[in-house]
């Protein structure tokens, strides 16, 4: 069945239209089952067979993302392709573009996958990021370490994520053990940034150019992965408004359509008041888990916004009913899913996932309150 595309048109993707979605994990899964409520289908592609999206899809294909033909058969069978990954290749992106459109679009994903090109493309809008310089080899990571000093943290250009593909340097170890604890790989060194909090902005773009950005968030890690977000951050009334202006330009810029999510460091107060305390740490081309909470504490969710985006129609409201505390269900957390269903405050999601392994996100709750009454950030 050939499916009209209808990017050239500008014609919404109508209910009983098809999203077809790379990947099939969490977030996969949460963005099938809010396309389905509106009315629309859903086709996941994603090699693993034991995907917990494919539970929600009304199609699957289990093949490898360079598998050229099952793609070119995918993106023939849907009207817009989305994914919820980032490191989805360059060339998989260009055969499906043949056949559908791809949202976000392809600057979006090559912006995102490449630190350096990151950085660049932040620090470029006029926006802070920590300083940062490319290294490719022991020469340049020793002048990169006299550039910007210690202690530094050399990460690699692509594929990190929680932590991983990253080590923080110390005055004094050889430069060579560090690019080998990070296999070598093209990296960048970033100047370490003694920041106060983390918070997240979760920002949609529609196809008109209408921009919806969810209230910052302030968010906790364990073992460099999110732990808890709390909504919304507690922040001065000019530092929300200035997240909130950089996730815009952000996606503004990118032309983007569909939710992204914006990670930032807030720097502690230097007595000058709000200015230059909000820098850019990284941008998700994607849904993201420090907009988990939007699904139980707005009116629209970021998957539903995202749904929204990607086939054209008007973006919803982000607005705040309540606050929120969402708690990821890390490994074994989820074991407990008896007691965690038996609290009447919270709202429970669970992924599907058959296998609990340490470190794999298995679910989350949300605990709601009334507006202003979120109970304090605690640090681990
Ligand atoms: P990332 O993989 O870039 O998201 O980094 C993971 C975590 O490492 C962040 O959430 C921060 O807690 C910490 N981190 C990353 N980059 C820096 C930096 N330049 N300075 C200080 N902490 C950082």
């Amino acid at each position: 069945m050939n499916r009209t595309v209808n990017a050239s048109t500008g014609e919404p993707v109508a209910p009983g239209g098809c999203i077809g979605i790379l990947g099939g994990g969490q977030l996969g899964r949460m963005l099938a089952t809010a396309a389905t409520e509106l009315g629309l289908t859903v086709h996941v592609y994603c090699p693993d067979e034991n995907s917990p999206a494919f539970d929600v899809a009304a199609e699957k294909t289990v093949a490898a993302y360079d598998d050229a033909e099952a793609l070119a058969r995918f993106a023939d069978n849907v009207d817009v392709v989305t994914y919820e990954f980032e490191n989805v290749p360059a060339e998989t992106v260009r055969i499906l573009t043949e056949h559908a459109p791809v949202r976000p679009g392809a600057l979006a994903l090559a912006t995102a996958q490449d630190r350096l090109a990151e950085k660049t493309f932040i620090a470029e809008q006029g926006i802070r990021t920590a300083p940062f310089r490319a290294v490719d080899d022991a020469a340049g990571l020793a002048q990169a370490i006299a550039d910007l000093g210690t202690p530094s943290i050399l990460k690699t250009r692509r594929f990190g994520y929680d932590g991983k593909g990253q080590t923080r340097i110390e005055a004094g170890p050889a430069p060579q053990a560090a690019l080998d604890e990070i296999g070598n790989a093209p990296a960048i060194l970033e100047g370490f940034v003694p920041f106060e909090r983390e918070i997240s902005v979760i920002v949609a773009r529609g196809q008109d150019g209408a921009i919806a950005a969810y209230d910052p968030v302030e968010n906790i890690h364990k073992n460099h992965i999110l732990d808890r977000s709390f909504a919304p951050a507690t922040l001065t009334p000019g530092i929300a408004a200035e997240a909130i202006e950089i996730a815009s330009t952000l996606v503004r810029e990118l032309d983007y359509v569909g939710v992204m999510g914006v990670e930032l460091f807030l720097l502690p107060p230097d007595g000058k008041g709000d200015k230059d305390r909000l820098l850019v740490n990284e941008i998700a081309p994607r849904v993201h888990n420090s907009g988990h909470w939007t699904m139980d504490a707005c009116l629209v969710g970021q998957f539903e916004q995202h749904v929204r985006a990607i086939c054209g129609w008007p973006l919803g409201s982000a607005a705040r009913h309540s606050d929120a505390v969402m708690t990821n269900l890390i490994g074994e957390d989820a074991a407990d899913w008896t007691a965690l269903a038996a609290d009447p405050g919270y709202a429970i999601h669970l992924y599907g996932k058959a296998e609990i392994r340490a470190g794999r996100k298995m679910g989350h709750v949300t605990r709601l309150f009334p507006i202003g009454e979120r109970p304090a950030v605690t640090p681990n």
